[in-house]
């Protein structure tokens, strides 16, 4: 048994340590709103009245939060309260920028660190199925894996400090592009009367075949599971998808990369999230493409 200390509790946090919990670790929570400590309660967390009282025994801390800003101002306050050694593991998806400064106070502070943020959605969260991608040492990696089973389908460690950060966003830019992609060979077929079916029925074993046509399909029908059944409710809501695009430009641009479709569809997004998308599933930006952002 492990002591975790888990600081965001919300629609990831609270499922992923439900996780924890169940795989016989003592999980002590800490989050600002109370109904998700009442629900991190059900699930069996320990609840600690503030982050440093709560990491003062860790051995691992994990935290899920929303943007770079809290997790650096939460890293500020609580690795000093940590004990030496601790590993600290951040699975939120934040820019890589502010992920290399959250390894850096770690490091100032004598912890371990990783950046794992994941892909899977709050769906793989409580099946215990995300994708984690890591970044940091080698000896860091070595002691998360066991920690991250738990919650994990598959964990990859992809390189040093920042480098799981890097991975997502290069991941989730280029399931915004093909989402865009795919719901554009949907509207144009509709306009040529093809059913949604048939259309698919070719794509999904021809050349077009990705993700997003085959697991998350933006029309309704022929992917059972997929939000377009269900009005479009996320799922990964469209204005998530918004910000991941937006880390992504930023890193582009910090890097020096020429990425015009990755732009172009932060640019799709952000007028669909403006025209009130935002709350939809991101896979709702067909709407938007029709004109009519129902
Ligand atoms: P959320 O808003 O539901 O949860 C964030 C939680 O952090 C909230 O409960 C909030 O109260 C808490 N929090 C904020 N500041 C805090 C502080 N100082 N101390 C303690 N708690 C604090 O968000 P979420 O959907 O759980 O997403 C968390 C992260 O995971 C984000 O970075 C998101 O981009 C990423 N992510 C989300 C999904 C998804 O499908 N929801 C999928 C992959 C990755």
């Amino acid at each position: 048994m492990t002591t975790i200390a888990f600081i965001g509790l919300g629609n990831m946090g609270n499922p992923m340590a439900a996780n924890l919990v169940k795989a016989g670790h003592k999980v002590i929570g800490v989050d600002l709103i109370p109904e998700n400590l009442a629900l991190a309660k059900e699930h069996g967390l320990a609840i600690a009245e503030d982050g440093q009282s709560a990491v003062k025994e860790a051995e691992i801390v994990i935290t899920m939060l929303p943007a770079g800003k809290h997790v650096l101002s939460v890293y500020a306050e609580i690795a000093p309260w940590a004990p030496k050694g601790a590993l600290f593991i951040d699975s939120s998806t934040i820019d890589v920028e502010s992920a290399r400064k959250a390894h850096a106070i770690a490091g100032e502070n004598g912890l371990l660190s990783i950046d794992a943020p994941v892909s899977g959605g709050t769906g793989g969260a409580a099946a215990g199925t995300l994708t984690f991608m890591a970044g940091g040492s080698k000896e860091a990696f070595a002691r998360a894996e066991p920690v991250l089973q738990p919650m994990a389908g598959r964990i990859v460690h992809c390189g040093g400090d920042g480098a799981g950060q890097a991975a997502k966003i290069c991941n989730n830019m280029i399931l915004g592009i093909s989402m865009i992609g795919v719901a554009e060979a949907f509207v144009l077929g509709e306009k040529l009367g093809l059913s949604h079916q048939a259309l698919f029925d070719v794509a999904s074993t021809s050349s077009g075949q990705c993700w997003s046509l085959t697991s998350y399909c933006p029309v309704p029908g022929p992917v059972p599971a997929s939000p377009a059944n269900r009005d479009y409710k996320p799922g990964f809501a469209a204005a998530l998808m918004l910000k991941d695009l937006k880390l992504s430009q930023e890193a582009a641009q910090a890097a020096g990369a020429a990425t015009p479709l990755g732009a172009e569809a932060a640019q799709l997004y952000a007028l669909f999230n403006a025209q009130g998308g935002g709350a939809a599933d991101f896979s709702g930006i067909i709407n938007f493409l029709r004109g009519s952002n129902g």
